[in-house]
């Protein structure tokens, strides 16, 4: 019953979602096709006119690209996984990217392991479009402050993403997380509503808190799993440290 209740609600959203979603696409197809009609009737496109479609094209394919992780039939696969392994993948997959940037990911575990019941992907997703928001809002560089803990007694794991942009104007807080709201020119507004979403499927919390022209703080508190990392099943380790 509460199965069949999460999922019309979710079936709800979803559907809401896609309306938007369409609207959006519609104005870079309205673009796109008026140049391909400029090309069939005068044979004029110039080279502006191709990276505009192109940017079009780029920003259709973003938008279906975070839809798609939230209206995918396809089950999920929860496993039991060390959320510090998380952490560390999507800071070497952005680390590059930050780099050029002048942004650097400071990372602090403070605790051994921190083992979570979750959809690992869609938990990089998360921390992708976290660390993503981060990078962007911090145009002149700076440091982004990864902080993780495990909290035994309580069971939980808290993960800390701090950065040093601009910050959030208080007026703005209450959009965040609304589908579509960006405050920036090539932005889909759909980050933050995926990640709280995902978060919220893993009966996690997700909060944000911002400073102006100091900086913002996702702070992300997920169940912790009562499985040990010895224990854990599917994971080929060769290079158990010995447990003391
Ligand atoms: P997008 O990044 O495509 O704009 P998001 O849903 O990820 O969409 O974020 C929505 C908006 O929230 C952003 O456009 C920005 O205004 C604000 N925001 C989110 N994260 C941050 C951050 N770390 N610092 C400043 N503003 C942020
Ligand atoms: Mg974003």
């Amino acid at each position: 019953m509460e199965e069949l209740l999460r999922r019309s609600e979710k079936l709800t959203t979803v559907g809401q979602l896609a309306a938007g979603v369409a609207h959006e696409i519609r104005n870079p197809l309205t673009t796109l096709r008026g140049f391909l009609q400029l090309q069939q009737e005068t044979n004029k496109l110039n080279h502006r006119h191709l990276d505009l479609m192109l940017s079009e094209l780029d920003r259709i394919n973003l938008i279906v690209g975070e839809f798609l992780i939230l209206a995918k039939p396809q089950a999920v696969h929860f496993q039991e996984r060390d959320i510090r392994f998380i952490l560390g993948d999507v800071i070497s997959l952005l680390d590059s990217q930050a780099h050029l940037h002048g942004v650097e990911f400071v990372l602090n575990a403070s605790s051994d392991s921190a083992m979570v019941h979750c959809e690992e992907n869609q938990l990089k997703q998360v921390f992708i479009n976290l660390l993503k928001n981060g990078m962007e809002a911090m145009p002149d560089g700076g440091n982004i402050r990864i902080k993780l803990n495990h909290d035994e007694e309580n069971n939980r794991v808290r993960i800390e993403i701090k950065d040093e942009g601009t910050g959030i104007p208080e007026e703005l807080m209450p959009k965040l997380g609304e589908p579509f709201f960006t405050s920036k020119e090539s932005g889909t507004g759909l980050g933050l509503m995926v990640s709280q979403r995902i978060i919220q499927s893993h009966k996690g919390m997700m909060d944000i808190k911002s400073v102006m022209n100091k900086g913002t703080t996702v702070i992300i508190d997920l169940p912790a799993s009562q499985q040990q990392p010895e224990s854990v099943e599917e994971e080929n380790n060769t290079d158990n440290e010995p447990t003391n």
